[in-house]
C-alpha cells in the first residue's frame, strides 16, 4: 500500500530527432504498438523534471492514468531546484545590483550606499524555486489527476517498477507504458573533488555563502558563464579556463561567441583560452589550479577562493536497472532511442537530457509532449532544427537555426543582414547598446537559416526567430511584418531588412 505522504493524488507537444539516424544504423526504427492490456496505470513517468513532469500532465490531460515517480522529493527536475531558475533569480538580482551600483550616474538617479545582502537574496532565489516546485504538486497535478509517488524507481521487468519510498517503505508500480525522464547530473573532474563550499559544481554555485574575492570557472561554456557572471556583478574576480579556443559552448556563432567574449572582458572577466586543466587542491581557504597551455605546453598555477567546475552534465540512468530488461545505453550513458523515443525495450520510452541532444529544459518539455502522443495518438513531432539557445547573461546572446560555421561547412550559399542595437532608438534610449541581430538567409530562396542575437532582450526576442524559421519565413516577410515603435525588436526587422535590401536607420 502507498501511504498518504508519498502519494499525492489528483490527476500538464509534436514536433525530426537527432536520435533517429543514430537509431536507423542500429536496427532500432520501428513503429511500436498501443499500451498491452497488463497493468494498472496507462503511464508510468520516472522523473518529475520538465521533461517528466510536462509528460504526466500532457498524459493526463489526453485520458491517461498517470503516476510521476520523483526521488528528489520536490518536482521540477534539476531546471527549478538546483538549474535554469535559481541561476536566473540570481543573475536577474546580481544584474539589478550591479546596474545600481555602476549605471546610475546619467540616468538622473542618486543612490546612497548599496550593499549586497547574501542572505536575502538566496533567500529571494529559494522562495522562487520553492513556489514553482510546489505548484506542480499542489495545483497541476491535483488539476489534471496525475498521481505522484515520491521515490526512487528502479525496474523490475518493463511493466513493473519498484520504487523505494522516501518515507520509507517500498512499492510497486504496474504500467502498461513508461517514460524514463531521469535527467542528467554534474559532469565530474577527474581528479577534482567537489565539495560544494570551495571546489563546487553548478549546484554549489547557486548557493555560496559568501561573495569569492577570486573565483576560477572551468568550462566557458552557458552555465560556467552565466554563473561566473552573477559572482563577478557581486565582486568577484572571474577568470574562466577554457580548453577551445572561444567560449559560449556548441552551437554558438563565431562572430557572436567572440563579441560576447569581448563584452564579458570589459565587465572584468578574464579568460585563458586554450588553456588545459590539469588538476586542483584545496590549501585551506585557497583553491590551487594546475593549468597547462594547449599550444605550447606552458605550465601555471592559478589561485581562487572558489573552483567552480562546469565542464557539462551526463545522463542519469544508474539504478534503473536498465541492464536488466534490456534497455540499451550508448557509450556516453544516453539512452538509445529511435525517432518515436522508443528505447530498445517495447512500451519503455526516453526523453529529456537522459538521451540524445541539447540538454536543455525545453527540448525535454517538447519531447515529453510528443511521447505521449506517440504513446496516446500514434504520431507526435519536435522540430530539433529549431530548438533556440538562450545565455542569460548581460547582454543576453540567443540563437536559433544555423551559423555562419554550419553554412560554410554545408556549401550553402547565404547572406548576412544584421543590425545593430547601436542604431535602435529603444536602445539608445535605454542607454544599453551594445550587439546586434544577425540574420543568416539563403541566396536563393531568402529563408532564413538561422539568427543569432546579442543584446539586453537577446533571450525574449529569439522566440519571433523561431516561430519565423518554424513557418519558413524569408527575410522579406519579417521586414514586411510591422514592429511596435521604440522597441528593440525593430532591429530585428531591421536586420531582416538588411538582408534584402537596405535597413531603414542605418
Ligand atoms: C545551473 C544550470 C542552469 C540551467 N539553465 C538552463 C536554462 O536556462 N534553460 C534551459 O533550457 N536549460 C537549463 N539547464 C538545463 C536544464 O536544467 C535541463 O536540460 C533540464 O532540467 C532537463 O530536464 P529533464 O526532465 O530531462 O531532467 P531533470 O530536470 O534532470 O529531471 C530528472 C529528474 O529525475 C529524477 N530521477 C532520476 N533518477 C530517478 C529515479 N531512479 N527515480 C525517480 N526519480 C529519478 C531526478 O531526481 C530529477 O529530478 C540548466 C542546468 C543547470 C545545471
Amino acid at each position: 500500500m502507498l501511504s498518504r505522504s508519498t502519494v499525492s493524488s489528483g490527476l500538464l507537444r509534436p514536433l525530426t530527432n537527432p536520435a533517429s539516424s543514430y537509431a536507423a544504423a542500429r536496427g532500432l526504427l520501428r513503429v511500436r504498438g498501443l499500451a498491452s492490456e497488463a497493468g494498472a496505470y496507462d503511464l508510468a513517468v520516472i522523473g518529475g523534471g520538465p521533461g517528466g513532469y510536462v509528460a504526466a500532465v500532457k498524459a493526463a490531460q489526453l485520458g491517461m492514468k498517470t503516476v510521476c515517480i520523483e526521488k528528489r522529493g520536490a518536482l521540477g527536475g534539476t531546471c527549478l531546484n538546483v538549474g535554469c531558475i535559481p541561476s536566473k533569480a540570481m543573475l536577474n538580482n546580481s544584474h539589478i545590483y550591479h546596474t545600481i551600483v555602476h549605471d546610475t550616474k546619467n540616468r538622473g538617479i542618486e543612490v546612497g550606499e548599496v550593499k549586497v545582502n547574501l542572505d536575502k537574496m538566496l533567500q529571494a532565489k529559494e522562495s522562487s524555486v520553492k513556489a514553482l516546485t510546489g505548484g506542480i504538486e499542489s495545483y497541476l497535478f491535483k488539476k489534471y489527476g496525475v498521481d505522484y509517488i515520491k521515490g526512487e524507481a528502479s525496474f523490475a521487468s518493463p511493466d513493473k517498477i519498484d520504487v523505494k519510498l522516501l518515507d520509507g517503505g517500498e512499492t510497486q508500480v504496474e504500467a502498461k507504458n513508461v517514460i524514463i525522464a531521469t535527467g542528467s547530473e554534474v559532469t565530474p573532474f577527474p581528479g577534482i573533488e567537489i565539495d560544494e563550499e570551495r571546489i563546487v559544481s553548478s549546484t554549489g554555485a547557486l548557493s555560496l555563502k559568501e561573495v569569492p574575492k577570486r573565483m576560477i570557472v572551468i568550462g566557458g561554456g552557458v552555465i560556467g558563464l552565466e554563473l561566473g557572471s552573477v559572482w563577478s556583478r557581486l565582486g568577484a574576480e572571474v577568470t574562466v579556463v577554457e580548453f577551445l579556443g572561444g567560449i559560449g559552448g556548441a552551437g554558438i556563432d563565431g562572430e557572436v561567441a567572440k563579441t560576447f567574449q569581448k563584452s564579458l572582458q570589459k565587465q572584468g572577466f578574464k579568460f585563458k583560452l586554450n588553456t588545459k586543466v590539469m588538476g586542483a587542491k584545496r590549501e585551506g581557504d585557497i583553491i590551487k589550479v594546475e593549468v597547462e597551455s594547449a599550444k605550447n605546453g606552458k605550465k601555471e598555477e592559478l589561485e581562487a577562493d572558489v573552483l567552480l567546475v562546469a565542464i557539462g552534465r551526463r545522463p542519469v540512468t544508474k539504478g534503473l536497472n536498465l541492464d536488466k530488461i534490456g534497455v540499451e545505453v550508448d557509450d556516453k550513458g544516453r539512452v538509445v532511442i529511435d525517432d518515436q523515443y522508443n528505447t530498445s525495450v517495447k512500451n519503455v520510452r526516453c526523453i529529456g537530457d537522459a538521451t540524445f541532444g541539447p540538454m536543455l529544459a525545453h527540448k525535454a518539455e517538447e519531447e515529453g509532449i510528443a511521447a505521449v502522443e506517440w504513446i496516446k495518438n500514434g504520431h507526435g513531432h519536435v522540430n530539433y532544427e529549431v530548438i533556440p539557445s538562450v545565455v542569460y547573461t548581460h547582454p543576453e546572446v540567443a540563437w536559433v537555426g544555423k551559423t555562419e560555421e554550419d553554412l560554410k561547412k554545408a556549401g550553402v550559399e547565404y547572406k548576412v543582414g544584421k543590425y545593430p542595437f547601436a542604431a535602435n532608438s529603444r536602445a539608445k534610449t535605454n542607454q544599453d547598446t551594445e550587439g546586434f541581430v544577425k540574420h543568416l538567409v539563403e541566396k536563393d530562396t531568402d529563408r532564413i537559416l538561422g539568427t543569432h542575437i546579442i543584446g539586453a532582450t537577446a533571450g525574449e526576442m529569439i522566440a519571433e526567430a523561431c516561430l519565423a524559421q518554424e513557418y519558413g519565413a524569408g527575410s522579406e516577410d519579417i521586414a514586411r511584418v510591422c514592429h511596435a515603435h521604440p522597441t528593440l525588436s525593430e532591429a530585428f526587422k531591421e536586420a531582416a531588412m538588411a538582408a534584402h535590401g537596405k535597413p531603414i536607420n542605418f
